[in-house]
């Protein structure tokens, strides 16, 4: 029987260890408050501290994810396969959805229907928005969202802001800069979403044909939030406490004569991060394809891999709350 899409969903545990997380499905940003965050981002240090001590621990021994992928992924995938490794679970990885029943035409709710007959929980990417929604309203088993097309990326989203927080120790007050693909970059719109619940001042920064959608811009000024669009870096660089550079999404282009034309619109150089504040971070969700130069790197300001390393311990954390077990 459908249960409904946040409703909590099966899973077995005793009531003193349930949290908001408990058996609820991650599926945008927009269900969690600050309260759910500081709670997640107090779980993901004690991950990262386990990992760290002692590589793994068995609380989640005997679960069984299924990690369902409808489009290409590194870190998300294998960042989820490692957190449930090292909390003891095992996975079921299904990356190459060709070698599914899916190339049979089998439906997204068929799918999920079967997957949770043999997992606890199941992460789903998929290339059209609102999909992690429909699969959540026909599982009975926690569905987290690992991406749906231009919509949202919730867990980058989480990873994201608790890297700012980990490399600044602060939220509120910053003025954070988002380069690149505002339109379609989905890990944008979730983490500008989690940043409206801070203090925080915008500023966009994108070609013309690549500005964040009006909606989401709404979404911030209807709060109060200071919100600006630029088309230049160089506006912005010197005040920026967050940089948060983006690819340009080729697969989300109809017309690639498009794509060639702003493809190469930004390269974080050594010298831009020489006009750049003393204390800031630059990140990016990765994969870069040009738009960070790789003599970057080794700047203590350039982020980019430590948050790479933090979706782990977020994913760790997401795991374990929603099954009731951190
Ligand atoms: N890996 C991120 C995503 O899946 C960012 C990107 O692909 O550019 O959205």
């Amino acid at each position: 029987m459908p249960i409904g899409s946040n409703g909590q969903k099966v899973v077995s545990l005793s009531p003193d260890r349930r949290t908001s997380f408990f058996g609820r499905d991650i599926v945008s940003v927009r269900q969690f408050s600050r309260e759910d965050l500081a709670y997640l981002f107090g779980v993901a240090d004690e991950m990262r501290g386990i990992v760290r001590r002692v590589g793994a621990t068995d609380l989640l021994k005997g679960y069984v994810l299924a990690n369902l992928f409808y489009e290409p992924s590194t870190r998300t995938s294998s960042s989820f396969i490692a957190a449930m490794a090292r909390l003891g679970g095992a996975t079921i990885p299904i990356h190459g959805v060709q070698y599914s029943s899916v190339t049979k035409g089998e439906s997204l709710p068929d799918t999920i229907r079967t997957l949770q007959c043999y997992a606890d929980v199941i992460v789903l990417r998929h290339p059209e928005v609102g999909a992690s929604e429909v699969a959540a309203r026909y599982a009975t088993k926690p569905v987290i969202s690992a991406g749906d097309g231009i919509g949202e990326h919730p867990t980058q989203g989480l990873l994201d802001l608790y890297t700012i927080y980990s490399e600044l120790g602060v939220v509120d007050g910053l003025h954070v800069a988002m380069v690149g693909d505002l339109k379609n970059g989905r890990t944008v719109h979730s983490l500008a979403r989690l940043l409206r619940l801070y203090d925080t001042r915008f500023t966009f920064v994108s070609p013309e044909i690549l500005r964040l959608p009006e909606e989401l811009k709404g979404e911030l000024t209807e709060l109060g939030l200071q919100v600006e669009e630029t088309d230049r870096v160089e506006d912005v660089i010197r005040e920026a406490d967050i940089v948060y550079v983006t690819r340009v999404q080729k697969e989300r282009f109809a017309d690639l004569r498009e794509y060639e034309a702003v493809k190469d619109y930004y390269e974080i150089t050594p010298e831009l991060m020489g006009r750049a504040k003393e204390r800031m971070a630059l990140m990016h969700p990765l994969p870069r394809v040009g738009e960070i130069h790789y003599d970057v790197d080794d700047d203590p300001r350039a982020a980019y891999f430590r948050q790479m390393e933090n979706g782990m311990y977020i994913r760790m954390a997401l795991l374990a709350a929603v099954l009731g077990k951190a």
